[in-house]
């Protein structure tokens, strides 16, 4: 529950023991219209090793019962972090305008 801290601290003692970014799915809201780029995961090259959903800021990647990463468009920001740590390079960072285009 993002509403636990205190966004104004005071003082020292009344910061958070954790980051602001303590991993909760959607606990700043869905993402608005402002993202520019969505990964896209390469499924044929993932070796489903679990790095992408570790490194998510946001924790919006979630994983099958067989480790098959998913993810929630949702709350994605797009800060392409998970394209950056994938071992494999199967993740693509796409402009969101290119893929509504594809999906048109
Ligand atoms: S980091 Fe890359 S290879 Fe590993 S699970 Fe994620 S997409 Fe697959
Ligand atoms: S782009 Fe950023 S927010 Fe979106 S899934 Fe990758 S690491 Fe998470």
């Amino acid at each position: 529950m993002v509403n636990e801290v205190d966004i104004n601290p005071k003082t020292r003692g009344d910061m958070p023991k954790t980051s602001y970014s303590k991993p909760t799915i959607g606990s700043m809201g869905k993402t608005g219209s402002w993202r520019t780029f969505s990964p896209e995961i390469n499924y044929d090259e993932c070796s489903k090793c679990r790095t992408c959903w570790l490194h998510c800021p946001e924790a919006v990647i979630s994983q099958d019962e067989d480790g098959t990463p998913h993810i929630d468009y949702d709350y994605c920001k797009g800060c392409g972090i998970c394209a950056q740590v994938c071992p494999k390079h199967c993740i693509s960072m796409v402009r969101d305008l290119e893929k509504k285009e594809v999906e048109a």
